[in-house]
């Protein structure tokens, strides 16, 4: 019988990275400058791998090699099988990402053999005045985005945006962006590890090397339509008892809720997707039938889609994703 399956994070060291993922969570991070945290991850730059009951030391992959639909559900799909359709990181930039964007799923299968990348932010800890890129100013056409990639002047052209603890973000590929310095971000995206680099910062790392842009590309993908004032998600609260469930992001790939707990909250599942939770605030268990698992803050949990309705019991926030069921 499967039951909720803590996990083992991988960790990524990109010039970008800090600590913040040992202050904040207490995570067994592997240097100072440690960026990225792939939570839920099942590719193959990346697998988690679980750290709890009789599948511990087994790898995210090798659990759903072995139980398909019993873990995913019976709403997959066949590309779904084949693939581990989400991915959650925790993004901790001690300095600013490269600018870049992602493609779509067509671009990206053509070009890559990879899915495209949809990705969505949750802010969860902000430097003051921390600020990212989301989009362009208005009326950027290509030929002067390229034009002012060409001469340098590329920063006038992006639309920043100050960001601050709570805010989301959703990035639908295509859409330019770049993370901005002083900001924690859980990142719930598409499966894929494909970005395009168009601009970064004119920065060289410890040996002088600056990192390959891929200009080409990303002129392909770019959506430069105009999102000024749309840039931040309002979530869709709802009241449920004592607890608030936000509805941040439904998407064709992906929904997310975060979910504020008081004393317990009863989550559905009946078999036909799974569900993957993050806690990002306070402590507590999840009781499922046939037992208990126990969770901080920092934690992350794949929910297989067969053990039934389940209820989060603590003081706590979660963040909770799941493919939408159509
Ligand atoms: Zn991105």
């Amino acid at each position: 019988m499967l039951y909720p399956l803590k996990l083992n994070p991988v960790y990524k060291e990109p010039i970008w990275g800090g600590k913040r993922l040992r202050e904040v969570f207490g995570k067994n991070i592997p240097s100072d400058r440690t960026g990225e945290s792939w939570e839920i991850a099942c590719h193959k730059n990346g697998t988690s791998t679980v750290s709890n009951g009789f599948l511990k030391g087994k790898s995210l992959k090798e659990v759903i090699d072995k139980y398909g639909i019993e873990a995913l559900g019976n709403k997959i799909g066949k590309e779904g099988l084949k693939k581990f359709p989400l991915l959650v990181k925790i993004i901790d930039a001690s300095d600013k990402l490269s600018v870049q964007v992602h493609p779509n799923d067509e671009y990206a299968k053509e070009h890559e053999g990879e899915l495209g990348k949809t990705e969505m932010w949750i802010v969860l800890d902000a430097k003051p005045k921390a600020k990212l890129v989301y989009g362009v100013k208005p009326g950027v056409t290509k030929e002067k985005f390229k034009k002012a990639i060409e001469e340098g002047t590329l920063e006038e052209l992006l639309n920043f945006v100050e960001a601050k603890k709570g805010d989301v973000f959703f990035i639908p590929s295509g859409t330019i962006h770049a993370i901005g310095e002083g900001l924690l971000i859980a990142e719930i995206q598409q499966n894929s590890d494909t970005t395009y680099r168009v601009y970064d910062w004119n920065r060289v790392d410890s040996n002088g090397k600056s990192r390959e842009l891929h200009i080409k590309k990303a002129l392909d993908v770019a959506d430069l339509s105009d999102v000024t004032g749309k840039e931040k998600v309002i979530g869709k609260i709802v009241k449920e008892g004592e607890n608030i469930r936000n509805h941040l992001v439904s998407c064709k790939y992906f929904e997310t809720e975060i979910i504020t707990i008081k004393k317990e909250s009863i989550e559905k599942l009946s078999g036909e997707k799974f569900d993957l939770l993050m806690a990002i605030e306070g402590s507590g268990e999840i009781l499922y039938k046939e037992g208990k698992e126990s969770f901080n803050a920092g934690d992350s949990f794949f929910i297989p889609a067969n053990i039934g309705d389940y209820s989060i019991v603590g003081n706590c926030s979660i963040i909770k994703s799941f493919i939408p069921i159509i």
